[in-house]
């Protein structure tokens, strides 16, 4: 499998594109797209059937084998042995369930006569940091261990924070060799709860950098950091970031896992629809799920969710796409989706627009300076239909609405993404396809908007009692380039 750039990079040579390997530790393609593979696997009912109860780590190679040709078989299947296992995946509400990684849980069973219907939640947050990213995050650290180790180089990872994503990165690259962690968060302006996860690690590569300043200050150093041609590659400076085709192309997995369970009732015929509900950001999760259908599995609908920055809802519904500044996005009670713009749109434009680089650029050329586009008047919005997406906004008011109704009606205590998501999914529920919502973090990491909704504090899971009491590693620097520079020189090498 050979990788190419939406913006048209190897396609356009003569010499056959980067493997999965190559494009593993490296961010935008060479000449500012993102890679995609050249052709999606496709995979039929015989697969479908083959796979339909294997165990998630057999399950995830065989659907990542078909992207990832280039490490041997063995150590594949072995990496995802050790990334998937019940002890990793504990903290869900039914610790029983942990070897399923991504148990369904029906909040409405389909109709038991004609197998119809029904509404679940995926649980994709049983990880170490109660948040769907670790399921991609924690076997990027495996890749990232695996691969420096044979090609005999490291890697100083430097990020900055609100919350999620750096814990998720430091949890899933605590201990390993070949791999430091350095990760600015804003100093005093996290919830106890997030600092205490990410400052009470005590492993030796993971460095804790709060500055005296806002999250966009600490982005700021890491966006001057990374502008040091120089200093970057002394120091082997490299990222996690969302647009990373390994997290991605790790996201695929789930959905097929979620189909399975989703039909393996009683009467599941093996080839009916299942419709999926996100709730979108960057549009990372999103994008798996239209991998996945692009695939072979039969997705119905892809319900996309959003909050109050509703840039792609807007899109899906008019055609237009119009990135917001950062003054212009709202800071609400669903942070990890507060975005302005959607790192990871450009995949799915590329496969609208007939995966013509050309158009992707003359897009991406109003994006890049600032502007927006708009396909309405173009054969591609007609086209949307063909690729399942629909759309769909939400409130804090409907949070809260949602929080309540899902705690009285079935006993489930959801948090405010995933309620961003069950708001959108009834809108487009259907009797003859189940609908799939995808929970994408534990309640319990966003307590404050729980207690306003329901008067009282969502469970904890048994391993995280008590952690705001562990003792802390953090240090704390000036808003200073120099001084994080200065930092990341003695503790490297
Ligand atoms: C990151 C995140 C999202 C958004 O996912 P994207 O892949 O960015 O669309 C939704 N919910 C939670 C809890 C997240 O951490």
């Amino acid at each position: 499998m050979r990788y190419l750039s939406t913006r048209g990079y190897a396609a356009d040579q003569s010499h056959s594109g980067p493997t999965f390997s190559e494009i593993l530790l490296a961010g935008l393609a060479p000449d500012g797209g993102l890679y995609l593979p050249e052709s999606y696997p496709r995979v039929g009912q015989d697969e479908l059937d083959a796979w339909r109860s294997l165990p998630y780590p057999v399950l995830a190679f065989q659907v990542l084998s078909r992207f990832i040709d280039d490490v041997p078989a063995d150590d594949l299947l072995q990496l995802l042995e050790r990334t998937y296992t019940a002890e990793v995946y504990c903290h869900g509400r039914n610790p029983a369930q942990a070897a399923d990684i991504t148990p369904l849980r029906w909040l409405q069973a389909p109709d038991p006569v004609h197998d119809e219907g029904g509404l679940a939640l995926l649980e994709l947050s049983n990880g170490p940091t109660l948040a769907f990213k670790d399921m991609a995050m924690q076997l990027l650290g495996q890749l990232f261990e695996y691969t420096l180790a044979k090609r005999c180089e490291e890697i100083n990872i430097l990020g900055a924070t609100s919350g999620d994503t750096g814990s998720s990165a430091e949890y899933a690259m605590r201990g390993k060799a070949g791999i430091r962690v350095f990760m600015l968060s804003p100093h005093q302006r996290m919830s106890a709860f997030q600092r205490a996860q990410m400052y009470s690690l005590t492993d030796a590569n993971i460095f804790n950098i709060a500055v005296r300043g806002m999250f966009d200050d600490a982005q700021d150093i890491v966006k001057a950091v990374s502008n040091d041609h120089a200093f970057k590659a002394r120091y082997k400076i490299g990222a996690v970031n969302s647009i990373n085709w390994a997290r991605v192309a790790a996201q695929v997995v789930y959905y097929f896992k979620g189909y399975f369970a989703a039909t393996g009732g009683r009467n599941g015929q093996n080839n009916r629809l299942v419709d999926f509900a996100v709730p979108s950001g960057n549009f990372g999760n999103i994008c798996a799920g239209h991998i996945a259908r692009m695939m072979g599995l039969p997705i119905g609908r892809l319900v996309l969710a959003t909050n109050e920055n509703d840039v792609l809802d807007e899109f899906f519904r008019t055609g237009v796409y119009r990135p917001r500044a950062t003054s212009e996005t709202f800071a609400t009670s669903s942070p990890s989706m507060d975005i302005s713009k959607a790192s990871n749109f450009e995949r799915f434009v590329f496969d609208l627009v007939g995966r013509d680089p050309a158009i992707v650029r003359e897009l991406w050329a109003k994006v890049d300076a600032g502007g927006a586009f708009d396909l309405s008047g173009t054969p591609f919005l007609a086209r949307l239909p063909e690729f399942g997406f629909v759309s769909g906004a939400s409130t804090h008011a409907d949070r809260l609405t949602t929080i309540r109704q899902t705690c009285e009606r079935y006993g489930v205590i959801v948090d405010t993404h995933t309620a961003d998501a069950l708001k959108v999914a009834e809108a487009w529920r259907r009797t003859d396809a189940p609908m799939v919502v995808l929970e994408t973090a534990l309640p319990v990491k966003f307590e404050e908007t729980i207690v306003e909704a329901l008067g009282r504090h969502p469970e904890r899971p048994a391993a995280l009692q008590g952690i705001e009491n562990l003792p802390q590693r953090v240090t704390v620097l000036d808003v200073d380039v120099a001084a994080v520079k200065r930092f990341i020189e003695s503790h490297t090498g």
